[in-house]
This record gives C-alpha cells, structure tokens and sequence, in this order.
C-alpha cells in the first residue's frame, strides 16, 4: 500500500508547505519512505477554521450517525491489514505482535465509544419541571444536558502509534462526545498516522459528516502543535508524552484570551509497595513478575513500574536477588526512538554516577540502537532527601527503596509525586498495615492495584488512566475508558425553554 506524506484538511490531501522531515526507522536510524511535509501557520487554521464550520453539525448528529461513524473508523482501520502493522513496526521498533494487539485494542477502544454513544448516559439528560404554585416564588422549568467543548486538538502519542495516536484513545473520546478533531501527528511514527488519517478521513467521507470534522497534521518541529493549542477554535487539548511537553502546551493553554482545559499524561513512575508477609511468602514469584513487567515493551509504558518500596529484610534481599537474575538475563531492546534511546541512557548514567545509588542488575547490551535493562538500588533516608530520585527514567529502569521501618516507609511513600498507579504486594497477615495507609494513596494515584503491576491497562467503563500532577495535568479524570468522554463535555442548563426551542433529546415533556 502506497500512501503519501501529505496533510489531511477538509477530507483532501494536502502538500505542507513548511519543512520537510521522513521517519526514522529506530532499530537501525535509516530514514523511510517518503518524506512528510509540515503545515503551515495558514494550513494549521484552515484545518481549525473548517473543525469549527464542521462543530455545529457534527455535535448534533444523532447518536445512532455517531457510533457508527466510530465503527466505520474501526472497519477501516482493520481493513488496512499487515500494510498498517509493518510500517507501524517499522517506524517504532515494536514486534509485529505487540502491533497487532495495540490494533485490536484500538478498534475495541472505538468500538467501546459507539456502544457509549448508544447508551446516550453521557448527555446527562436531566429534567426539573416548573412549579407555578411554588411559595415564594415560583419554580422555573429546568432542563439539563452535556454538551461538546468544540474542535479538540490531539497530539499523537510515541509509545501508543495506534492505542493513543490519530484514532486512539484521545481522538475516539472527543469524536464521541461530539467534537471535531485536528490531530498533531507524532513525529516518530508519520507513516502509521498517515495510514490511519487516511481511514479516519474515509469514514468521515463514507458517514457523509461534515469534511471539517477530522485533519491531520505533520511537522518537523513544535510550531504546528503550539499554534493549534493557541488557536481560537480548538476549544480543549489530548496529549501523552513529557513532562516538559506537556507544560510546555498548558503554559500556551492558560495564557490565551479563553484559556482551555489540556488533557496532559506526562510522567509516572509507579510506585510498587512490598509489604513484610508477601515478601516472606512470595519474594520469588514477585521478583519475576516484577522483571517481566519492568522490561515489557523496553519498559515504554507509562505505568512501567519505576520504583520498589520495602522494609530491610530477608525477604527483600531474596526479591532483589530474584529481580537481579532475571534481569542480567534481559535482552537489550530497540526503543522508540534515538531522542527516548539517549534520554534513557542519561538517566541510567544519572542514577549510575550518584553516590547514594547503587546498581544491583543491568540487561545484557545490544546494539548501538538498542537500550539495556537496569535495576538500582537506593536507601529510605537517600530516597528522602534527593527529590531527583522520584525523576522518571523512561524505560526499563528501576529503583528499589530498602526503608529500615515500616515509619520510615510510609515517610517515602507520603512524599511521592501524583501518580498513574500504585500497587501493593501483601498476604493476609499484612492487610491490616496496609488498611492505614489507602487513605493517603488515594490522594496519590489515579490506580491503585493489589499483587500485580500496572502496566495492562484493561479498557474498560471502571478505568482510572490519570492521577495528580504530574502523572496528568488534571487528576479528575481519565484517558482510558469510558469515562474519558466527560473530559469534552460540559453542562448547559436550558431554562423556561419552549419545546421548539430545545435540542431535541430535552424536548419530552
Ligand atoms: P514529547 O517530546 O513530549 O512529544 C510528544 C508530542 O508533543 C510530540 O508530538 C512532540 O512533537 C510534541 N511536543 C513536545 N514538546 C513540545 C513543545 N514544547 N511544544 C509543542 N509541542 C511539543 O514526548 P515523546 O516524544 O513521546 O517522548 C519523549 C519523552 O517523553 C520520553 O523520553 C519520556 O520521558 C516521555 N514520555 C512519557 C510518557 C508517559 O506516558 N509517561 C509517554 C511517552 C513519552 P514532535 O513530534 O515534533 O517531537
């Protein structure tokens, strides 16, 4: 399958007129097929200005013409067959199973959304009938429901090319809530998203929706994405990637005449908390597991689990020895891409050359394009007094925190950062300990999770993917699950409105 590297505006394919740039396939830095071109400032309004002309229409379709726009997304893109699989694989180093899987969750993702759209519970329909004989005075006839913010912009995610890209989980909640989408693509991966662009604009084609109602857009560097964010019409923001991202495009969100909410998932690292009884009884199989989910996938999850909490003891010592041998035996891996190569590679050279850090596991070495495990170690009080320690690495690194009391372990997990999940590891003999401090990871986590890890995040109506800053800009919500629809919603109050004036789900009487 051929595709271009052109802009997707208004359903046609579009030359960028600005700087041209071409995937880099990162398990060996050659450059593919064939080059994108950027958008302008002046391609970058046309595509919001056309999002906005498209917004009165596309948010007043019918539930019904909008779950099965999001099903003819899912048709396409499944259509698309291996070409979409290869060239993803290709362009993020990522095996072709672990594409194929990420496509099945995206179509079941969209699916999930139409089958939401259905149920219409989102609209929030609400009816408070007028009451003429009401003392004092009398009760106004109020009617309630949720309407879309207006064009959101989504930023392509680089550890998710299809799961949080231009079809993921961001684009799938806004399309659903009834807002048009203007996607930023990934620079890491233009291929993949011009594929997907292209599927996504055929169903909006094929739905007889308004052109408007989905762009894609390229770019060699961050002016595309800044302009979007500061642009009039964009009306709310998606993005997964770093912190300094992240903040980058709140700071441009906030200081607009009409700031705007921006969806931000930046960075986690996932605390694990072993308790005394799991370890005693378990250090073994927690230490395996724990290997296997610090390394998945070159350890690019955001809910990778980065750092290990325990009491001093025999059974820590057996799961550090556990953890060690299963990581001294871990294949180096290819990572997204030479900048998140290099950045893991400073972080572990950062950890490495701390005097209070020392490293118990490293993976075994590939090649120049390939990133090696790494498993350190730190004490509570070390942990305690060097705020760079909480700093994600992202990738397979790890940091254990031998605490010498359970006092001393609650200290360092009361001083963590907002969180994407926290797990506990305990048996029965520790549930009472643990009991105490669920309050406080509450108030930490977006997640928490009892004997496993984080890093499967099921899709599903009961999904938390979001937690305190920094792990999200906006800890009140979620970008995986149902529940992500609310974040392009907001609620509007109809008053006295006579039956023609209202939108027609308020008008029963
Ligand atoms: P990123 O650098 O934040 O990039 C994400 C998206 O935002 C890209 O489209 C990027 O454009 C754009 N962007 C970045 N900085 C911007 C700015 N100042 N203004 C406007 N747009 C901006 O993230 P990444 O490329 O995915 O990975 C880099 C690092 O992010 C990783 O090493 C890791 O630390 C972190 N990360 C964390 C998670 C997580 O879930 N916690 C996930 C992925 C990455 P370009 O396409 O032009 O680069």
């Amino acid at each position: 399958m051929t595709f271009s590297g052109d802009l997707l505006i208004g359903g046609a394919s579009v030359r960028g007129a600005a700087a041209t740039f071409s995937a880099i396939n990162p398990a060996d830095g050659t450059a593919m097929e064939p080059s994108f071109a950027g958008a302008t400032k002046e391609q970058v309004e046309l595509a919001t200005a056309l999002a906005w002309a498209a917004f009165p229409v596309y948010k007043e379709t019918t539930l019904e013409e909008r779950a099965r726009f999001l099903e003819a997304i899912a048709e396409r893109i499944i259509a698309l067959g291996d070409d979409l699989v290869l060239r993803a694989s290709d362009e993020t180093g990522l095996p072709p199973a672990r594409i194929e899987g990420e496509r099945a969750r995206t179509v079941g993702q969209l699916r999930l959304f139409a089958r939401e759209v259905r149920d219409g519970k989102f609209q929030e329909l609400r009816f408070d009938p007028a009451d003429a004989e009401r003392k004092p005075v009398a009760k106004p006839d109020l009617r309630l429901r949720n309407v879309a913010l207006g064009p959101v912009a989504v930023f392509g995610a680089s550890n998710f090319p299809l799961a949080f890209s231009v079809a993921g989980g961001d684009a799938a909640s806004a399309l659903a809530a009834g807002c048009p989408v203007v996607v930023k693509a990934h620079s890491a991966h233009p291929g993949t998203s011009a594929l997907v662009g292209k599927a996504v604009a055929d169903a909006v084609a094929a739905c007889g929706l308004p052109p408007g109602t989905f762009a894609l857009l390229f770019d060699a560097g961050f002016e595309v994405g800044q302009t979007l964010v500061a642009d009039p019409r964009i009306r709310a923001v998606g993005f997964t990637g770093s912190r300094r991202g992240g903040t980058a495009l709140i700071k441009i969100a906030s200081e607009r005449k009409q700031p705007i909410p921006v969806y931000a998932e930046m960075s986690s690292i996932n605390p694990v908390i072993l308790y005394p009884n799991a370890l005693r009884n378990r250090a073994f199989e927690i230490g395996r597991t724990f290997a296997s989910a610090l390394t998945l996938g070159a350890g690019q999850f955001c809910t990778n689990p980065g750092l290990i909490i325990a009491v001093d003891g025999p059974g820590l010592d057996e799961f550090i020895e556990t953890a060690t041998a299963a990581i001294s035996e871990a294949q180096a891996q290819t990572m997204l891409t030479g900048g998140i190569c290099d950045a893991y590679r400073k972080g572990v050279a950062r950890l490495s050359s701390s005097s209070s850090v020392s490293q118990v596991a490293a993976g075994k070495n590939g090649t120049p394009y390939q990133a090696a495990a790494a498993l350190f170690e730190t004490t509570g009080a070390a942990f305690l007094g060097d705020p760079e320690l909480q700093e994600e690495v992202f990738g397979a690194s790890g940091l254990i925190v031998r605490c010498q009391d359970e006092a001393e372990l609650r200290e360092v997990v009361l001083s963590l950062e907002g969180q994407l999940t926290i797990a506990l590891h305990v048996d029965a003999e520790d549930i009472a300990a643990a009991l105490t401090i669920i309050p406080q990871l509450e108030l930490l986590a977006g997640r928490l999770l009892v004997n496993g890890f984080g890093t499967g995040v099921e899709v599903s109506p009961a999904m938390v993917h979001g937690g305190p800053y920094p792990a999200t800009s906006d800890g009140r919500s979620t970008s995986v699950g149902t529940l992500a629809i609310y974040r392009f919603l907001r609620p509007v109050s109809y008053q006295d409105f006579p039956a023609e004036l209202l939108p027609e789900p308020l008008r029963r009487s």
